[in-house]
């Protein structure tokens, strides 16, 4: 069970979610061709992972209940 977060971008509340950069096809693509450069793809990628909101891909979420979540919550009325 993960704990709800606000984004401060877009004030999307939600469960984080995971954003790799770059693409699978690249990296499959890098292996098959060059072993080197698809490692080093690779690390690339799991070296720029984050968490983000699921909406907008924006990094650094907030935790609901604290004083800073409640004012972006203020913020971005729900329609
Ligand atoms: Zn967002």
């Amino acid at each position: 069970m993960s704990a709800q977060m606000i984004c401060p971008n877009c004030g999307t509340v939600g469960v984080p979610k995971s954003h790799t950069k770059g693409s699978f096809g690249v990296e499959l693509l890098l292996w098959l061709l060059f072993l080197l450069p698809g490692l080093l793809y690779s690390l690339w990628r799991l070296g720029t992972r984050y968490k983000g909101c699921a909406a907008c891909g924006q990094p650094g979420l907030i935790p609901l209940g604290t004083p800073r979540a409640q004012e972006i919550l203020a913020r971005h009325p729900a329609p």
